[in-house]
């Protein structure tokens, strides 16, 4: 059992209730888990994963297609994690009455503790890994795993056509930079790999694509298809090894925590650095090298995406980009940054319950839609793509767009 790796984690949840509460107060939180705010089932939550975890370790539980379908109903938003903070480790060791439980977060704010979370969704992937080797896994995420296998995208698009929205660029296949694309981009949201394109070139950096970029294998690894996550990273690493790259650029969140977190996991230290487009651009509008021509004139309400935000921490620089363009103002969801909603798409929900990663999706909108924005901006290309079929389906008319393609926007490119 794949789970076994996690055993130390998942006897850590003290089955506190913190992650299916719904909390309003300095943490920022207003409702945690997304899933569960739909099932209210306990098993579609962080604590009835883990509850599941540590019967399925104690041999109480065997894994069955009801197990799997509650393990798959689950975004890896992270969610769950951020609220864990503070009660975790402690909790597991001291046991914990309800008066502990109570006084224990005042207790550990006066003194600035700071304890690990429960590792969640590191215990939920573990036991997706199980399904997978089990044949449990639900028949959409197999075949996504098929198809990354032979086209190398969970698509299943034909490898040879991944660069076809960079036919009207002339761009070098060589360089100290590469520009990581992504699947998403390259398949399903071409205009955001060519806004990222544009502004690279039009900003005087320096980059190359790569034909030979397969899927970051993050789609994968959420999953559960560890062994194919396993074969797309080594072949990333050693073609960007091979050609010298120093440095990648990604406009997906999903690729930077792949890139980040997973690959050196696979294949060690690594020989180049990874910068998400929010960081960059961020970077380059600060020195004066992205050329701004036009206002936009728009208020745009920014959607964190949680694989950028609560896993990686980036929330700062989008909004720094955002607020750079002129005429945009930019306004906040509640809650937003580490205590934000979902989209609903991510951990292969959008493939395994459509349904429901819509209706997480579309619980989102009141709280645009009470910003008065016209545009939802996003640094996702899934996240974006998501967005784009929860307002159809919610009839409302706010454009979703990423970052990339308002920076080129007013940059005119
Ligand atoms: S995952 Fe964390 S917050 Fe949720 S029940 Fe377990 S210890 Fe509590
Ligand atoms: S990762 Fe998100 S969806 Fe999954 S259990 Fe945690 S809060 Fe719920």
């Amino acid at each position: 059992m794949r789970l076994e790796e996690s055993r130390q984690e998942a006897w850590l949840c003290n089955h506190c209730s913190m992650c299916t509460q719904t909390v309003n107060d300095d943490s920022g939180f207003y409702r945690v888990c997304p899933v569960y705010e739909q099932l209210r089932f306990e098993d579609s939550s962080a604590r009835g994963h883990n509850t599941i975890a540590f019967y399925l370790l104690n041999g109480t539980l065997k894994y069955s297609e009801d197990v799997a379908r509650c393990i798959y109903d689950c975004t890896t938003c992270y969610a769950c994690e951020e609220i864990c903070k503070p009660l975790g480790n402690m909790m597991a060791q001291i046991g914990g009455g309800t008066s502990l439980k109570i006084m224990l977060p005042s207790v550990m704010n006066a003194f600035g503790a700071a304890l690990d979370p429960v590792h969640s969704v590191q215990i939920l992937e573990a036991m997706r890994a199980d399904c997978v080797d089990l044949g449990l896994q639900p028949l959409p995420l197999k075949e996504t795993a098929v198809n990354a296998g032979k086209e190398h995208n969970p698509y299943g698009e034909p490898h040879s056509s991944r660069f076809d929205w960079s036919r009207v660029l002339e761009t070098p296949r060589t360089a100290e930079v590469a520009l990581f694309a992504g699947c998403t981009a390259s398949y399903r949201k071409q205009e955001i790999a060519l806004a990222t394109a544009r502004i690279l070139i039009n900003s005087g950096v320096h980059f190359a694509l790569l034909p030979e970029e397969w899927c970051c294998g993050s789609p994968l690894l959420r999953a559960g298809n560890v062994d194919v996550a396993r074969k797309m990273i080594e072949h990333n690493v050693s073609m960007l090894r091979q050609k010298n790259i120093r440095q990648i650029i990604t406009p997906c969140a999903e690729c930077y925590m792949a890139i980040n977190r997973d690959w050196p996991n696979v294949s060690g230290n690594l020989p180049f650095g990874v910068l998400h487009m929010s960081q960059l651009l961020a970077r380059l509008m600060g020195a004066g090298r992205v050329k701004i021509r036009k206002r936009l004139n728009a208020k745009v309400v920014y959607h964190d995406p949680c694989h950028l935000g609560r896993a990686m921490g980036i929330y700062d620089e989008p909004r720094t980009v955002l607020n750079s363009i002129p005429g945009v103002k930019l306004a906040e969801t509640y809650p937003t940054r580490h205590a934000a909603w979902c989209c609903g798409a991510g951990g292969g929900l959008k493939e395994s319950n459509p349904e429901l990663a819509v209706d997480i999706g579309l619980a989102k909108v009141p709280s645009i839609k009470g910003t008065g924005a016209s545009i939802l901006a996003s640094s996702c290309p899934f996240c974006e793509a998501h967005f784009a079929d929860v307002m159809e389906k919610a009839g409302e008319r706010i454009q979703v767009r990423d970052l990339t393609e308002l920076v080129a926007e007013a940059m005119g490119v």
